[in-house]
């Protein structure tokens, strides 16, 4: 067997490599709660093992990608990290910290919420016109290891606080549902009770509207959340935004209305907010008509800006003003307080910009 890497086994194949190793069995799940319940990485410090099977397995496994640039917002309550993967391929990772009994000024309680930001492609095919991941096109997926270990990066940070990691979303570069085997995948291995041991219910995808996976997800995941990024009502003006996946709003929405009525679950609507393009109240009344009867909320996200791609950020009462007429038409909608715009972690802001690459 040649180099695993270790994040990349499930328990059948760590039992695999542990009994090819010439260990009992019931090794390999002493390694996978090291792993998924401790975030021990290092076979070498997996105290628990005979001293033979910490240095066969750290022989035989390639170590994990390891973050290098870490930067955190001003305010403390972003954490982002650049994560080098094996063949040179650069994604990135946020950490968000959400303390609502946080003084100004103070420090982040133990106790806050900290949701980690998945990346589940280096880069994405879908050409949405005001994504910077997306201003990169598609360079590859990633591997269910290369998807978790970010969430255990995320964890180590959290613990570190005295906290606990407690939301995942798929939310970083990539669109989730292109890879859907991966993160089917980690979906599983993140709600593993004997693992990771993260409530399925406190995990949300988030897709740019692929109908089929999402029918998949709602089988395969029916306590993951979904979030569909709509971003129009209207089928040409979607086109525009979205260039590259071919299905229409009324047949994502008609994907997301399923959803929710087959996992009981309330959906949330993505939209990001660009100045003259998409954000009049016409369009906001559009988009109550499209969504209306399903169990849902709209989450609005004013635009953020960065190299290669256009767009306005609308202004506060433009922004206000589509809320509003949604809300009249008795939809659900808040607009997402952004964290970590300063330092390019903000929604949208991902593109692994170490890699300044020209082909
Ligand atoms: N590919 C998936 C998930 C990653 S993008 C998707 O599109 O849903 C996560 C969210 O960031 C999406 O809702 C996306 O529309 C939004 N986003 C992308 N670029 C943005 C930008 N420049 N400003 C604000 N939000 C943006
Ligand atoms: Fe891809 Fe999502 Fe960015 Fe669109 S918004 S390009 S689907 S990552």
């Amino acid at each position: 067997m040649a180099e695993a890497d270790l994040l990349d086994l499930d328990l059948d194949g760590l039992t695999a490599l542990v009994a090819e190793l010439g260990q009992p069995t019931f090794r390999a799940r002493q390694v996978w709660r090291q792993i998924w319940q401790r975030g021990t990485l290092d076979p070498q410090e997996m105290s628990d093992l005979p001293r033979a099977l910490r240095e066969q397995l750290a022989e035989r496994i390639a170590p994990p990608p390891a973050a290098t640039a870490t930067q955190t917002s001003e305010d403390g309550s972003t954490t982002k990290a650049l994560l080098p993967l094996a063949d040179g391929e650069m994604v990135e990772t946020v950490l968000i910290r959400h303390d609502p009994h946080a003084q100004a000024g103070s420090r982040v309680s133990p106790t806050a919420r900290r949701t980690v930001c998945l990346s589940t492609q280096a880069g994405c095919a879908m050409g949405c016109t005001f994504c910077a991941t997306g201003a990169q096109g598609f360079r590859r997926q990633l591997s269910v290891g290369e998807v978790l270990v970010q969430a255990l990066l995320a964890r180590s940070w959290a613990r570190a606080e005295g906290g606990e990691l407690t939301h995942v979303v798929f939310m970083g570069m990539g669109e989730p549902l292109a890879n859907y085997e991966v993160v089917s995948a980690a979906l599983e291995r993140l709600s593993d009770a004997d693992g990771f041991g993260l409530s399925p219910r406190r995990i949300t995808v988030s897709t740019v509207g692929l109908p089929a996976q999402m029918r998949c997800l709602a089988d395969d995941h029916p306590q993951v959340n979904l979030a569909v990024s709509l971003h129009a009502a209207e089928a040409s003006l979607r086109r525009e935004l979205v260039p590259v996946p071919p299905a229409t709003p009324a047949e994502i929405v008609a994907a997301a209305r399923e959803h929710s009525e087959r996992t009981g679950r309330r959906v949330t609507f993505e939209y990001v907010l660009l100045a003259g393009v998409n954000d009049s109240r016409a369009q906001a009344r559009a988009l109550a008509d499209r969504i209306a009867g399903i169990r849902c909320q709209v989450n609005l996200i004013p635009f953020n800006p960065s190299a290669d791609v256009v767009g306005r950020r609308p202004s506060r009462r433009a922004t206000l003003g589509f809320q509003q007429a949604l809300v009249e038409r008795g939809v659900a909608a808040n607009v997402r307080v952004e964290k970590g715009r300063d330092i390019a972690a903000a929604c949208g802001q991902l593109r692994g910009d170490r890699v300044r690459r020209d082909g």
